[in-house]
This record gives structure tokens, C-alpha cells and sequence, in this order.
């Protein structure tokens, strides 16, 4: 908005003028208050002591039906309406024809404004039309916040007073408190009016123009990559933005006084409250492609950056809200700063989540209308553990998750005091601890966590969160900064572990009916070595004469693992004969992923330096259950008589060979998992960091030799899960094994 003085006193000036403009006698104001409640706020015409007294619910009187049904109202006589109430207050009684259009933003009614005559007269569609404009200009002013408080305008909305609880899907668990920021910040509308049209409109096209090109533009860089899915978005994108309609209302809003930015507000939310009454899903998906393309325009329009992450002025508790994005947007902001990520779209295998699990915010996606039912700096608490999000929170939430929080602190201190000492069972048993790390951010837990290295480091994450693929170069002085950063702690290195559900940006993507089982991990490394040669070659420059350690993921038989090692040994010649330094120790081994593999053991365990087990894909694999279905997540348990026996079968044949056997799936970083893997035998285990503590605090009140005897005990059992009997064999024998 132009213009200066308070909202008030721009709102009074603004009713003279549109009484003036519109030749009407009176000219009324009604905001959105707390309770549903409309509130007379500014008069021309009607008795001024009736301003902020004379209030009506939605629904009571002309006003409130218009607010109920976010309709206009266009009658030569109101007292004959059946909705018409009398406040003997205002003094309107000697009015009869009546013109009421609701105001809008975002979808929902913010108010109403009123105009009013003497004479019996229906107005005209123009002056409907005049109204309807100028509403705009009103539903900014009551949106920035002055003159009804953001907190209010929120519990304006719906029910009454109660804060707003909105749900989701769980993709990463956690909770936190912080300050709403859009990640794709809104445009401010400079000015409503414009005295010249036709500059306007020359504005706008310029806009249009621009936009229409930087589509084109993404549109053949689609092209090139073929990613077919992304293609079809490109195209529908393509034709809403030459949307004829669309255009023609754009020009019509221009042409009736405003700015081209305040025109392609009006329009926007003029689809918005359309299309929200659309039943129909396909519709409903258009509107999606309006609200970006109308995003863009006023980007181009005015000069706003597209995401806020360079922004000074963040706060220092960030609730990011993105109706999605992708990993490396995420890592543009300050770590430090961000709290919880909440998403319009998104899934548990989005790589995004990988990105927010590794920085250990909580994540909750498919939040419905998020984006316009949050508004900047709005006070949320994120539930990332049961997927709900508390906007404008009342006390007695805020309370019990302080509480929440609290009890998470005192366990993370009482677990960061058990940080340097050794993980010790109560038997004496030294268990190695690790971390499953993807990014720098991860291998800086190190420190903090005690761990005794890194058990797995996922390197195809680095790769997923860049925009091209990095060279030899790239590559090494990745590596080297991870060397760097342990600080002579060991560090696993597993080679690219691409396809499946991690699919690189760059990389031809191939649609495959079973992506888990498909062209991933070694099949595409053996099928163009030219990728793994050169991640090999940046890993031995990386080295640079310090101890090496690789593994190779999804290995099923043992020829593979043979040739992958032999691609090694020829990198390894020619680091040699260019004079580089090689490995002082070299260790290879395989990740144990595949069920295969098991009928291999002998020759693999005699030619591997170590094996680590990938639970969670030889348990999809073992069950034929995959692991990103929630349909079938349930119904077979890590902690069941097989996979206790295979595993078993597993440690048994490692511990003959000599050969170091350790574990880096998801079961190692659950404490009553960690226990019965003790159980089993496993001496090294690999975590995610936050995990650490918690499993931690387990060991020290575990007496591994006992508890070895009891897993034997189970091993045998016909039974689908044993979870309940180790849990009480917890609970007996005081092992703690709290989540954490
Ligand atoms: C596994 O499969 O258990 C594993 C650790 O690898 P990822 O989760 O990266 O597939
Ligand atoms: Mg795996």
C-alpha cells in the first residue's frame, strides 16, 4: 500500500474515497475478528460512534450472509430482505438500496464492504465490477496486520478461538518450535492503483513475457534430460500460461484502475475462491499451476528473490513451509537456524527428506493448503512424530511441548555425558559405535556424538544434492574434506549407491516397473565403470597415503564383487604409475544387502577384508516386502525368528573366518534392536547420529554374554515376531532401552 499515516486512518481516508468515487451515500467497513466476528471499522455516511461497536456474526444480517457465503449482495431494497437485522446504532434505516462484496484473501473472507443509497436503484455490473476491484486494495490492508493482529486474523478463521491443528504424513519424526517463513517468500504489492494504464500494461506484458521464456527455457532443458513426468507438468504449465482467459482478466483488472501486480492478485484470488468450491481433482490441480504461475509473474513483475534463504532478516527459529522442494534448496539455509520443514507435496523418500534427516529437523509433508493458511511469522509448533503442525499454539499446548522438549534435553545431557567414555556392556564387551553419515554436517557428529568413525558413508548424497555430476576433482576434494573432518577416525566409503528411490537429477533416469530391484548401486557401476573408475581414483587421491576403507552396495553374487574389486586394482595400478600415494591399508568388503549372497558365503568371506549388513533392504528383500509401501510396513517385523537366524548364521561364519562382520541399517540405531543384534553377536554397529545416545545408554546396562544365551533361546521359535519377549527381557533385567 502508498500512502502513510496508521491502517486506520488509511482505511477511513480510503471510504471517503470509494463513497465519493462510487456516488453512494454510504460506505461501510466490516473486518474479520476473532469468533467469527464482523466488526464496523470504518463509516462514511452511517453514525461514526457506531465504528468498532457495531459488531455481527457470520451469518447475522446482510453483512454476516455475505461473509457466510462469500458472495455479493446486490438489492434496490435490503430492509425487505429476510436477512436484513437492524442496528438502531448506525442509522441506516433511511437506506435502501444496498451493494455488499466480501472481501478475500487467500481463500478466505477477511470482511465486507458496503455501499449504500437513499433511492430504490439496483447497481449496475459495472459498479459491481468497481467494487469487487477495490476490495482488493482492502484485503491487503487488513492482511498486513494492523488492524486486526495476524494471531487474531488466524483465529479469525474457522472455529472461533481454538489454535489451528493441520495433519500430514510423518516424514521425518521430531519436534520443534519456531517462526513461519515461506521458503518462496510472498510479493509485496507496492501499489494498488495505477493512473496509467496502458504503462501498466506494458508491464505486465514485459512480465509475461519474461515468464513465458524462462518456461520455455526449463521446458527444453526437460527435453534434453527426457524425464518424462517432468515434461508433462512443463506442458500443462505451458498452456495455463497462455491461457487466454486467464490473460483477458489480467488485462480487464488493469484496465479497471489497478497496478499489474494488484491485478494478478485479484485475479489469483479470484480463482482460488473458484476453484475451492471445485469438487472436481483435475481442476483442483489446475489451481496449483494458477497459484505458481501467478507466483512467477509477480517475481517477474516486482523484484523479489525467488526463495528466502539469502534473506538477513530470518529469525533464529525457522519453520521453513515450501509447497516442495529439492535437497540443495534446503542446504541454502543456515543449518543453525532451521527447526522444521513442512511441505504441500512430498514423501518419506523425497530427497529432500534425506537432506532434513541428515540436518535432524522434522519433517511433515502433504499438508493440505499449507501455504495459504500460514502466514508469514506465525508462531508453529511442528509434531513431526504423529504429523501434525499447531499454528498460533494456546498455552496448554505450548506447555506440554515444553514438557516434551525438556525431557528430550535431560536425556540428550545425560546421554552427552556418556559421551567419552568407552561403549562398555556391563560384561566388559567393547562395542564399536559408528555413524551412518551423507553429508559434512554428519561426519561433524563425530565429535559431538563420540562415535568411534563412520560405518557407512552414502556417498550418492552428495551427488543427489548437486545439480551436475561431480568430476574427479570434485569428487576428491569431497573426500578429502571428509578425512579432513574425522580427524583419523576410520570412515567407510561406499561407492554410489544410485537408482532405486535415488535417482540423480542429471542422471538418464530409466522408469522401471521395480526400481528397488532394478538397474541400482553396483549393476550400474559395473555396467558403466567409467563412473565408478572415476569415484575409485577420487577416493585413493583422497587417501593420499592415509587408510582406505570401500564397500560395494547390492551386491548379489560374488563375481560382482570380484569385478568391482578388479576395476579398484586397475584404478590402484594407476594412481601408482602416476606417481600418486596408494592406501597405507586398504580394506574392501561388500555391503550385505542381497539374500543371495548367504549361499555364497565361503568364497565371499575368503576374499572380502570385511562384510557389513544393510538391514534394511535384505529384510525388504528376505520378506519380498518393500520397504517404502506403508501397506506393507507393518507386517513383518526386523526382530523375527528368520532374520534373527539369518543373521546369526551371518556372524557365526564371519567370526570363523576372521572376517569383520558389523551392521549399518536402520535396526542398529533402535535400542531394543541394538540389544538383540549385542545379542546376536554383532560387535560393530553403524547409526544414524541422533541414534547414538540413545543406544549408548542401552550397552552400559546390557551383559552381552547373557543375553546372547536368551537370543539363542528365540531363534527356533515359530513365532512371527519376538519383539515382545526381548522388550520384557528389557524390562527384567533393567536394560534401558528408551528411544531416546
Ligand atoms: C541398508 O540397505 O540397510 C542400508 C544401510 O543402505 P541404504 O539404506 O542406503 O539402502
Ligand atoms: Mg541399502
Amino acid at each position: 500500500m502508498s500512502g502513510h499515516g496508521s491502517a486506520q486512518e488509511r482505511l477511513d481516508e480510503l471510504v471517503k474515497v470509494i463513497a465519493a468515487e462510487m456516488v453512494a451515500e454510504v460506505c461501510t467497513v466490516y473486518v474479520m475478528r476473532a469468533g467469527e466476528v464482523l466488526e464496523l471499522f470504518a463509516t462514511q455516511g452511517l453514525n461514526p460512534s457506531a465504528v468498532h461497536k457495531t459488531r455481527l456474526r457470520v451469518d447475522e444480517g446482510l453483512i454476516g450472509d455475505i461473509a457466510a457465503h462469500a458472495r455479493v449482495l446486490n438489492l434496490a431494497d435490503a430492509q425487505s430482505h429476510p436477512k436484513f437485522a437492524y442496528r438502531p446504532e448506525t442509522g441506516e434505516e433511511i437506506y435502501h438500496s444496498f451493494l455488499g462484496v466480501p472481501i478475500l484473501r487467500g481463500g478466505r473472507v477477511r470482511g465486507v464492504l458496503a455501499i449504500q443509497n437513499e433511492a430504490k436503484r439496483e447497481y449496475t455490473d459495472e459498479e459491481v465490477e468497481a467494487l469487487e476491484m477495490i476490495v482488493v486494495v482492502l484485503a491487503e490492508l487488513i492482511a498486513g496486520g494492523d488492524l486486526v493482529s495476524r494471531s487474531e486474523q488466524i483465529t479469525a478463521e474457522g472455529n472461533a478461538i481454538l489454535p489451528m491443528r493441520m495433519t500430514g504424513i510423518r516424514i521425518n519424526s521430531g519436534i520443534a518450535v519456531g517462526e513461519a517463513v515461506l521458503h518462496q517468500p510472498r510479493v509485496e504489492i507496492p501499489a494498488m492503483f495505477a493512473d496509467d494504464p496502458d504503462a501498466e500494461e506494458e508491464r505486465l506484458q514485459r512480465a509475461l513475457g519474461e515468464m513465458q521464456d524462462a518456461i520455455e527455457d526449463l521446458f527444453s532443458a526437460s527435453e534434453l534430460s527426457e524425464r518424462g513426468e517432468h515434461r508433462d507438468v512443463l506442458e500443462a504449465y505451458r498452456l495455463v500460461a497462455r491461457d487466454a482467459g486467464w490473460l483477458r482478466r489480467l488485462r480487464e483488472a488493469i484496465a479497471g484502475g489497478l497496478t499489474a501486480e494488484a491485478a494478478v492478485q485479484k485475479v489469483q484470488d479470484d480463482i482460488r475462491i473458484r476453484m475451492n468450491m471445485a469438487t472436481d481433482p483435475y481442476l483442483r490441480e489446475r489451481m496449483h499451476d494458477f497459484e505458481d504461475l501467478a507466483r512467477r509473474l509477480l517475481q517477474h513483475l516486482s523484484d523479489t528473490p525467488l526463495t528466502a534463504a539469502g534473506d538477513e532478516a530470518l529469525p533464529e527459529d525457522v519453520v521453513l513451509l515450501a509447497a516442495n522442494m529439492g535437497p540443495a534448496e534446503l542446504l541454502d539455509y543456515e543449518p543453525h537456524r532451521l527447526r522444521a520443514l513442512l511441505l504441500e507435496e512430498g514423501s518419506a523418500t523425497a530427497h529432500v527428506a534425506i537432506v532434513a534427516r541428515a540436518l535432524d529437523i522434522p519433517v511433515v509433508g502433504r499438508i493440505t493448503d499449507l501455504l495459504t493458511r500460514i502466514d508469514p511469522h506465525d508462531p508453529v509448533i511442528v509434531d513431526g512424530d504423529n504429523a501434525q503442525v499447531f499454528v498460533r499454539p494456546g498455552e496448554d499446548i505450548q506447555q506440554m511441548v515444553a514438557e516434551t522438549i525438556q525431557a528430550k534435553t535431560e536425556r540428550q545431557r545425560l546421554y552427552a555425558a556418556l559421551r567419552d567414555e568407552d561403549p562398555m556392556t556391563l560384561d566388559g564387551q567393547r562395542i564399536s559405535l559408528n555413524l551412518n553419515a551423507g553429508l559434512l554436517i554428519d561426519v561433524q557428529q563425530l565429535k559431538d556424538t563420540g562415535a568411534d568413525g563412520i560405518g557407512l558413508f552414502r556417498t550418492e548424497i552428495p551427488f543427489m544434492v548437486r545439480a551436475e555430476f561431480p568430476g574427479v576433482e570434485g569428487q576428491t576434494e569431497l573426500y578429502s574434506r571428509v578425512y579432513e573432518i574425522a580427524d583419523g577416525k576410520p570412515v567407510m566409503f561406499r561407492t554410489l549407491d544410485i537408482g532405486g528411490d535415488k535417482q540423480l537429477p542429471y542422471f538418464h533416469d530409466v522408469a522401471e516397473e521395480n526400481p528397488n530391484m532394478g538397474w541400482r548401486a553396483v549393476r550400474v557401476a559395473l555396467d558403466q565403470p567409467s563412473m565408478l573408475r572415476q569415484q575409485l581414483r577420487a577416493l585413493i587421491r583422497a587417501a593420499n597415503g592415509r587408510d582406505l576403507s570401500i564397500m560395494f552396495p547390492m551386491v548379489a553374487e560374488v563375481a560382482e564383487f570380484e569385478s568391482a574389486k578388479s576395476i579398484l586394482d586397475k584404478e590402484l595400478a594407476r594412481e601408482q604409475n602416476r606417481g600418486g600415494a596408494v592406501p597405507s591399508n586398504l580394506r574392501v568388503g561388500v555391503m550385505l544387502e542381497v539374500p543371495g549372497l548367504m549361499w555364497q558365503l565361503k568364497p565371499l568371506l575368503k576374499r572380502v577384508d570385511f562384510l557389513s549388513v544393510g538391514s534394511n533392504d535384505l529384510f525388504q528383500f528376505l520378506f519380498a516386502s518393500d520397504r517404502g509401501n506403508p501397506r506393507v510396513a507393518r507386517r513383518y517385523d526386523v526382530l523375527s525368528p528368520s532374520l534373527l537366524s539369518l543373521l546369526r548364521n551371518l556372524v557365526l561364519a564371519a567370526r570363523e573366518a576372521k572376517v569383520e562382520i558389523s551392521l549399518c541399517g536402520e535396526m542398529a540405531g533402535t535400542p531394543v534392536e541394538a540389544m538383540t543384534l549385542i545379542g546376536l553377536g554383532f560387535r560393530t554397529i553403524s547409526m544414524a547420529p541422533v541414534r547414538i545416545g540413545a543406544v549408548r545408554a542401552m550397552l552400559s546396562s546390557v551383559d552381552a554374554s547373557a543375553l546372547e544365551t536368551y537370543v539363542d533361546s528365540l531363534i527356533d521359535l515359530p513365532d512371527h515376531s519376538v519383539r515382545q519377549k526381548l522388550i520384557a527381557y528389557a524390562q527384567d533385567h533393567n536394560i534401558s532401552i528408551d528411544a531416546g
